[in-house]
């Protein structure tokens, strides 16, 4: 049986920094990246088998733990007629009329492979139904790694130290404008000048990549209502959000409605999918019903749509989030509780099935500028402890934990015992 620590070794030797995505490689937390043989419900096993309960879940996608049966049948049976076509099939117009029955002003959606291409060709769309070029992030959020959109962005980008990429052409970083978090001013200011020329603001509308920052009331709102004015394109981003916050994602919880909506991770259930749509008019401008190009090989994998598909079914159910809403607060409450009980400066956010921990001394936590004031030497320890005590959680300070329907209330009281032993030690 090879550790963690042989595998780390051999797989340095030909993948860059030894993983296929940044985060991964522990580099913020220091130490060598654990390396996952087989995981279910609400745990991971090491390559050595050890079990950890996990609030990564693949970044999110597993919002029913992992290797659900359900899901994994799904996938036997379609890989069982083949992997992959390249033409259409019904269960594309399946899940496609899935996700526009659900979703608020989606009328139309096109399946991709990733977020990150569900993020580019959305802003892509917007640029060409709109004419105009500028877009508008916000600092700290992370939309995926397409160009135009790698400007002050958060995850990896943040951890690696590198929010700005080397290679992003500066004419292209320069139509890109970054604001504030939850500063509907700085917004209506930008609008102000700037709004003739803004094609479309993108959002996270719970910021899940600078640890979990949900928006200030009346936030999402102004975005709604500059984009409403100047015509520019509101895209919220879920490609995080999207499912996580009942099922109408985080538009139905917060009563805000996109122009364009990026959806991924649960809506391909553990399967590379990602997805964008939204209104008609809008959406009628892509290939091949209009001139705004984008296309994919494998988009629509009949594997991937059946294990999105099997998702949908199971998280459809009634009563399905309640639980799993009650039980993000419960660990939060456990944390914050143990925490103060040792002493040390620590405070949390939670919204929907979404949270994060914060080592400060602020009460609440808002905006990138607060998060990068946290202490992530304190951070690092915490999350070595731990590990240590079999709990997984994102090896960096700057994501989001979550929930699944596979934790316990037995897996929150061990996580909130793991938390006290460890915030003890730091
Ligand atoms: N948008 C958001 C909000 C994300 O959180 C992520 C990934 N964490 C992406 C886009 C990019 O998705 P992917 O990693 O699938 O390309």
């Amino acid at each position: 049986m090879s550790s963690s620590t042989d595998l780390f070794d051999r797989a340095c030797q030909h993948i860059p920094g030894g993983v296929n995505s940044p985060v991964r490689a522990f580099k913020a937390v220091g130490g060598t990246p654990v390396f996952i043989d087989r995981s279910d419900g609400a745990r991971v096993y090491d390559c050595e088998g050890k079990a950890y309960i996990d609030y990564v879940l693949s970044w999110g996608p597993m919002i029913m733990g992992h290797n659900h049966p359900a899901v994994r049948e799904a996938v036997i049976k379609q890989s069982e007629k083949g992997l992959s076509f390249g033409a259409p099939t019904e269960l594309e117009i399946q899940l496609a009329d899935r996700i526009c029955e659900i979703m608020p002003g989606m009328d139309l959606v096109r399946m991709v492979n990733s977020g990150t291409e569900a993020t580019m060709s959305a802003i892509r769309l917007a640029r060409g139904y709109t004419g105009r070029d500028t877009i508008v992030k916000f600092e700290g959020c992370y939309h995926g790694h397409s160009d135009s959109l790698l400007v002050k962005a958060g995850s990896g980008a943040l951890t690696m130290g590198v929010p700005s990429s080397p290679g992003v052409p500066a004419a292209l970083a320069d139509h890109t404008m970054t604001l504030t978090y939850n500063d509907p001013e700085g917004v209506r200011a930008a609008f102000a000048e700037h709004g003739d020329s803004i094609a479309c603001v993108i959002v996270e509308p719970v910021a899940g990549n600078m640890n979990c920052i949900p928006p200030e009331p009346g936030f999402l709102e102004t975005l709604r209502e500059c984009c409403d004015v100047s015509g520019a394109v509101l895209i919220l981003d879920e490609v995080m959000t999207g499912f996580r916050f009942g099922l109408q994602g985080a538009q139905g919880f917060f009563g805000v409605e996109a122009d364009l909506t990026t959806l991924g991770k649960v809506v391909g259930g553990g399967m590379p999918v990602g997805a964008f749509g939204g209104k008609r008019e809008i959406m009628e401008q892509i290939a091949p019903l209009g001139p705004v190009y984008q296309a994919g090989t494998l988009s629509g994998n009949p594997i991937a749509m059946a294990a999105g598909l099997a998702t949908l079914d199971i998280i459809s159910a009634d009563g399905f989030y309640e639980p799993l809403f009650a039980n993000t607060t419960r660990l939060c409450e456990g944390l914050q509780e143990a925490a103060d009980r040792a002493g040390v400066p620590f405070t949390t956010n939670h919204s929907g099935t979404m949270f994060g921990g914060f080592f400060t001394n602020a009460s609440s936590m808002t905006n990138y500028a607060q998060v990068m004031a946290c202490d992530t030497e304190r951070f690092n320890r915490f999350f070595h402890l731990m590990l240590e005590a079999g709990v997984y959680l994102a090896p960096a300070s700057y994501e989001a934990g979550f929930m699944s329907s596979a934790h316990t209330d037995a897996d929150i009281d061990a996580t909130v015992d793991a938390a006290r032993g460890a915030f003890a030690a730091l």
